[in-house]
């Protein structure tokens, strides 16, 4: 077996814009979705031709014509959800953050390892061909040693994602766990390297409502490189960009903190700036590839359960450290 059959469970955006599609382009079927309202499941199904639509979580887990869950509710539901799922033998790919807690997350993770299925967290940037670029050429030593790090992804909401995310702290909602855990997972990925700790302050610019909805901070690694971050819910024209720099070039990512398949990598060195080449592909089609390949027992996921338990260790130190104006150890046991 490659192509997978799935079952969705949340009736989400997330899906709606993405991963349907994702699935799909890798040959993949989507035969279930599960919401939490009857109407709701119904009317997704039809709009997104998925046969069959539930509310019942132990229907879609239990389905023997569903190889694989994607889990894409609010952040809250997850860890019951991806229990459940693993109890009866399916593989899961995880939207992010993986739960509220780093408790939660590990038994998740050692759920998933104790019932022999794949799980994998939908971390879409490590996806992208311009990080994939980044990477490579810091290990090929392009940039000598990298030093810094810095990350621009302030971004605007747009109003059809302005719901739990900015009211809902018991949801995961806040810009920290929305957008840092990327960050730090990208960063993990892009320079192989692991963060220890973080320092942050959060600010709320008028659209979160007792959330944050910025944040600015800095991570240390374990190399002793520093990675500045920014994220936001509330700046239109910001742009978005990553950024490393190295004691002999620096690497300057435009315009690829992003969901689509775009963005430049300029290298910089004594030599002058030339452009790496950049083979774009969609970040999500490849998530669903890689995770399809693991189930099949061809590597591992992108992103897997454990890079989801550290990202999200990183961003709830960060939040931690926002609330207390100290520096936070990252704990990174999984
Ligand atoms: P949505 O708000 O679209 O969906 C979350 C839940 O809200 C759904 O499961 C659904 O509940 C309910 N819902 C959605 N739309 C409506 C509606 N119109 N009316 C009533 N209820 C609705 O969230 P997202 O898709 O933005 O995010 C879902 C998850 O995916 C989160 O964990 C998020 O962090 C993650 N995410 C990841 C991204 C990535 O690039 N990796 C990008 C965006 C999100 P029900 O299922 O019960 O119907």
């Amino acid at each position: 077996m490659t192509a997978l059959r799935w079952g969705l469970i949340g009736a989400s955006t997330i899906a709606a814009e993405h991963m349907i599609g994702a699935f799909r382009a890798n040959g993949g079927e989507v035969v279930a979705v599960m919401s939490a309202n009857a109407g709701r499941a119904a009317d997704y199904a039809k709009q997104h031709g998925v046969a069959r639509a539930t509310t019942s979580l132990a229907e879609i887990v239990e389905s023997p014509d569903v190889d694989a869950v994607y889990i894409s509710t609010t952040n809250e539901l997850h860890r019951d959800q991806v229990f459940s799922a693993a109890a009866a033998g399916k593989h899961v790919l995880c939207e992010k953050p993986l739960a509220l807690t780093l408790a939660d997350a590990r038994a998740m993770v050692a759920e998933c390892r104790a019932r022999g299925v794949v799980m994998g967290t939908n971390h879409h940037l490590r996806n992208a061909a311009t990080h994939r670029a980044m990477r490579e050429a810091i290990k090929a030593g392009r940039i000598g040693k990298p030093l810094f790090a810095r990350v621009f992804h302030a971004v605007f909401l747009p109003p059809h994602l302005q719901g739990w995310r900015i009211d809902r702290a018991d949801a995961g909602g806040g810009v920290i766990l929305d957008i840092t855990v990327h960050d730090a997972d990208t960063l993990r990925f892009v320079l192989d390297d692991e963060p220890r700790s973080v320092v942050a302050m959060s600010a709320r610019g008028g659209m979160g409502q007792g959330v944050e909805d910025g944040v600015m901070g800095v991570v240390r690694f374990e190399s002793g490189l520093l990675a500045q971050f920014h994220d936001a819910f509330t700046t239109k024209f910001a742009g978005t960009g990553f950024e490393v720099h190295g004691d002999r070039g620096s690497l300057i990512g435009t315009d690829c903190m992003t969901q689509a398949p775009r963005g430049e990598i300029a290298l910089r060195t004594e030599a002058g700036e030339e452009r790496l080449v950049i083979d774009h592909e969609n970040l999500y089609v490849r998530s669903a590839r890689l995770f399809q390949d693991a189930v099949a027992g061809r590597g591992a996921p992108a992103a897997t359960g454990e890079d989801g338990v550290k990202s999200l260790s990183v961003a709830l130190s960060a939040a931690a450290a926002a609330r207390s104006g100290a520096e936070a150890p990252i704990d990174l046991t999984i």
